[in-house]
This record gives structure tokens, sequence and C-alpha cells, in this order.
């Protein structure tokens, strides 16, 4: 996240010292807005959401894991 400005109190220390993103109990992202399921700081997100393409080949694949998930 070395370039990003993301709000700090959303970010947590990997087990490899790298910042990330903090995630809930869950597992989904801080900074995400559960009323909306829209990012919360969406012109502060860090560069690996701005270039992950929504809609895209991998935006589909984790979508139909999480449908698999949801039918199990
Ligand atoms: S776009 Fe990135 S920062 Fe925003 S909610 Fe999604 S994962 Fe979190």
């Amino acid at each position: 996240m070395g370039e990003d400005d993301v709000p700090l109190e959303l970010t947590e220390v990997d087990r490899w010292d790298g910042q990330v993103m903090a995630r809930l109990d869950d597992g989904w992202c801080a900074a995400l807005n559960r009323a909306t399921m829209l990012c919360g700081i969406y012109e502060r997100r860090p560069a690996i959401c701005r270039d992950y393409q929504v809609g895209g080949s991998d935006c589909i694949a984790e979508r139909l894991k999480l449908a698999a998930v949801s039918h199990d």
C-alpha cells in the first residue's frame, strides 16, 4: 500500500509486516459499507482495489466461488 492514501484506522499490519486493509471478524474489508455494500472510502481506496475490474474475469471467478459456498 506504499503510495496509497487509505485512512490508517482501516489498515493493519500483516504477518509479513505489510500494511493491508483491515478485515472485520467475518473477513470482509473494514472499509465496506454494509448497508450499501459499496466502498466507504471509494476516493481513497488502495491501488489494488482500483486495478480490480468489476465484472472482469477475476471478479466473476470470486462471485462464482461465493455462489458455490452459499449453495452448500
Ligand atoms: S474497494 Fe477495496 S477498500 Fe473499498 S471496500 Fe472494497 S476491498 Fe475495501
